[in-house]
């Protein structure tokens, strides 16, 4: 199986989002939980934005020795020496340098015609190969710029000295079907990317896409995702690290790609990156919400009951979960709510259990979930009858 690269952004663009800011202590916690995790590089953060992330991103290059270490820079000597400064200590340093290509973005944001950006391109990623081996260049609004300028920008950085090129959806506008086409133009278009050079993918998920953009991507040959824990990141977010894992996971007969993540981190990982931002994982977040594993309907907790498998396509523990989770409440069924009994080590007759139910269910229908000491006091009332 082909390896996917992944590149986890928690610490540069989730922590870009609004109210997810971390110091450095922080930072390094994360970055020691991703390395365990098993991400292939991770992008510690944009030095020169501000003295603190420096010196993150340069204590997270001296500790991590397992994943490469990345920092961010725009098309800019300054930022490149800064950037360079900071990660130097890595045992795998990444300089990632990026410059808008779209019009709009070249019209008002960076006020240069086409032909500058190119020359802009290509001096900054070769002052960072002046640096190190590893540089990732990304044309900023990729996604808005046409294909044909865009492979021009490409090679130009690939000629340059890059050896990874990363094609974001900035804005989040992309949609699987054309993405997947996109990429695939792009592949088609540039030689190089058959010489070993790195094509990527950094997806937003503006319209709830970016998973789906990310797989389709990979679908179209690309072999390194931009990816984020709980898909934190700026706006809707980016495309989530434990979502496009799994997929590739589970339906890895379908994709036929793997990845080093070791997946029974995933959960400690999600918790520790919503602990130390404060943005909590809505409940019906795919893999790590409360809820992904969690099965009330009286149907499913049957089925699961009887067979796992009926209404679970992974199991709990393979991404960190101590197990799934049968929640008694209103929906719940018989069969739950006496194996639960069971093992609270209550035996009822059958005319016990039917009584016992009728019961359940009027203080089910009061309160949204009956804990284990809620099922015992009602069991107390019924065996005092
Ligand atoms: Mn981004």
């Amino acid at each position: 199986m082909n390896r996917i690269i992944i590149f986890d952004t928690t610490l540069r663009d989730g922590e870009q989002s609004p109210g997810a800011s971390l110091n450095k202590e922080e930072k390094v916690a994360v970055a020691l939980q991703l390395e365990k995790l098993g991400v292939d590089i991770i992008e510690a953060g944009f030095p020169v934005a501000s003295p603190d992330d420096f010196n993150a991103v340069q204590e997270i290059a001296r500790l991590i020795r397992r994943s490469g270490v990345c920092a961010l820079a725009r098309a800019l000597e300054k930022d490149i020496d800064i950037a360079y400064e900071a990660i130097k200590a890595a045992s795998e340093a990444r300089i990632h340098t990026f410059i808008s290509t779209s019009p709009i973005h070249l019209e008002h944001g960076m006020k240069r015609s086409q032909e500058e950006i190119l020359t802009m391109t290509e001096h900054a990623v070769k002052r960072a190969r002046g640096y190190v081996p590893d540089v990732e260049f990304s044309a900023m609004d990729a996604s808005r710029t046409d294909i044909e300028y865009l492979c021009r920008v490409i090679e130009v950085a690939i000629s340059a000295g890059a050896t990874t090129i990363n094609i974001p959806d900035t804005v989040g506008c992309a949609i699987p079907s054309c993405w997947y086409e996109f990429i695939r133009g792009i592949r088609a278009r540039v030689q190089r990317f058959s010489d070993g050079i790195v094509l990527s993918v950094h997806c937003h998920d503006d319209l709830g896409l970016a998973t789906a953009n990310a797989l389709a991507a990979i679908e179209a040959g690309a072999k390194q995702v931009e990816c984020t824990i709980n898909g934190l990141g700026e706006r809707g977010g980016n495309t989530a690290l434990e979502e496009v894992v799994m997929a590739l996971k589970v339906r890895s007969e379908h994709f036929k790609k793997d990845t080093r993540i070791k997946t029974r981190e995933i959960y400690q990982t999600s918790q520790l990156v919503s602990q130390l931002t404060g943005v909590a994982v809505q409940r019906n977040k795919a893999i790590v919400g409360a809820n992904a594993f969690a099965h009330e309907s009286g149907i499913h907790q049957d089925g699961v009951l009887k067979k796992r498998e009926t209404f679970e396509i992974m199991r709990a523990e393979d991404v960190g979960w101590p197990s799934n989770r049968i929640v008694l409440g209103k929906h719940s069924g018989r069969h739950a709510i006496g194996a639960r009994l069971e093992a609270l080590g209550v035996h009822f007759s059958t005319m016990q259990m039917d009584r016992f139910y009728l019961e359940f269910k009027k203080t089910a229908d009061k309160q949204k979930e009956i804990s284990n000491d809620d099922l015992c006091a009602l069991a107390q009332t019924i065996l005092n009858q």
